[in-house]
């Protein structure tokens, strides 16, 4: 360690993204990108943005994207802010509304929260799990402080209802409740909070385009909130960079809004997917958690969650080790034919 280092940096333990090979023969399963291509028109958008416009700065609010979004949702644009990628969306959040206080959150969600406490100063109180995997609701609940959390839950896929996160918000009105819907679009009951910003000025909702849009790779995510929250990001953000989305991406991100019928088309064949799969997996005696995401949390008995990732490495299939899960991995669903080959070498493993 440096001695250069700050303090704040010292006492940093970053966040460990997944393996990106960027090698194609692996079977990727490790990330939850979506597994099928971004929309044609998306594509065409890009090419066609990709052109000496790229002189000149972006619009700092992505207005295009910001107007598509407001479309799709029924909200006004000033209920939106855009950002390089919700992990970006989420760390000014923190930064926001939570920095020099606390923030609850369940001991087992995405494992970005507790870096963004470290980073901003900030108390992160966990709050332990029910029966190791559930949200523990009264606990979290019963704690008065603002609270975030991802709704399907990451990463076991638990969907949480809306009643509850209601009386979340209805409990600590002077503190921001932090949504994380990632993965909502993948859940069979649509619990998104999305609907209740103009009931709630303590909402916050923080989606991303990296799953059901299939953009990983381009880097958007925004938040849906009250007016004043989402001034409160654009501060941060002008303290930091003021044009955090550049041309392309705003482009790309409003084609892929205003193309429906293929989101549809692939977040449906994701979940039919994620069903067949748990079963199957289920059927040979895994433990499978119920999952409302894109990607299940699966146990195969007899082995460590390092030993089964070693195995599918070797197999060419990349899936998700955590180092505090002993027993569990998370594998991300695919297409059909990436997942009958995952069936395949599980079988052949278990029965060996
Ligand atoms: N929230 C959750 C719960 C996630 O799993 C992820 C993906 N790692 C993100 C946010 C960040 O997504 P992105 O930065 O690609 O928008």
């Amino acid at each position: 360690m440096s001695r250069l280092y700050s303090d704040v940096l010292k006492g940093l333990e970053p966040y460990t993204p997944g393996e990106q090979l960027n090698d194609k023969r692996y079977i990727k399963l490790n990330t939850n990108e979506n597994p099928y291509p971004p929309s044609k028109k998306v594509i065409d958008s890009i090419k066609e943005f990709a052109n000496s416009d790229l002189r000149l700065y972006p619009d700092p609010k992505a207005r295009i994207l910001t107007d598509a979004l407001s479309e799709k949702y029924s909200v006004e644009a000033k209920n939106i802010f855009i950002g390089n990628g919700s992990d970006e969306v989420l760390a000014m959040a923190f930064d926001a509304f939570y920095a020099k206080k606390q923030v609850a959150f369940p001991e087992l969600t995405y494992s970005f929260y507790p870096v963004y406490c470290s980073l901003f100063d900030i108390d992160a109180v966990k709050v332990k799990m029910k029966d190791r995997f559930a949200i523990d609701k009264e606990a979290l609940l019963s704690l008065d402080m603002g609270k975030a959390f991802a709704n399907p839950n990451a990463p076991t896929g638990e969907l949480i209802e809306r009643e509850y996160i209601i009386s979340l918000l209805e409990k600590n009105k002077d503190d921001v409740m932090l949504i994380d819907e990632a993965y909502m679009d993948f859940a069979d009951h649509d619990e998104s909070m999305i609907p209740y910003i103009r009931q709630f000025d303590n909402l916050l909702v923080v989606r991303t385009f990296s799953k059901s849009y299939s953009l990983a790779g381009m880097r958007i995510g925004y938040a849906i909130g009250n007016e004043e929250l989402i001034k409160g990001l654009e501060m941060v953000k002008n303290s930091f960079n003021s044009y955090p989305v550049d041309r392309i991406a705003q482009a790309a991100g409003t084609e892929a809004v205003k193309d429906r019928a293929y989101f549809d088309d692939i977040n449906t064949r994701v979940v039919k997917t994620r069903k067949r799969t748990a079963k199957v997996l289920k059927d040979m005696g895994c433990a499978v958690l119920p999952s409302e995401s894109n990607f299940l949390l699966v146990s195969f008995k007899g082995y460590t969650s390092l030993e089964i990732y070693t195995k599918f490495r070797e197999k060419g299939i990349l899936i998700r080790q955590f180092r505090s899960m002993k027993d569990h991995v998370r594998i991300s669903i695919g297409t059909d034919e990436d997942m009958d080959t995952l069936l395949r070498y599980a079988k052949e493993i278990l029965t060996k």
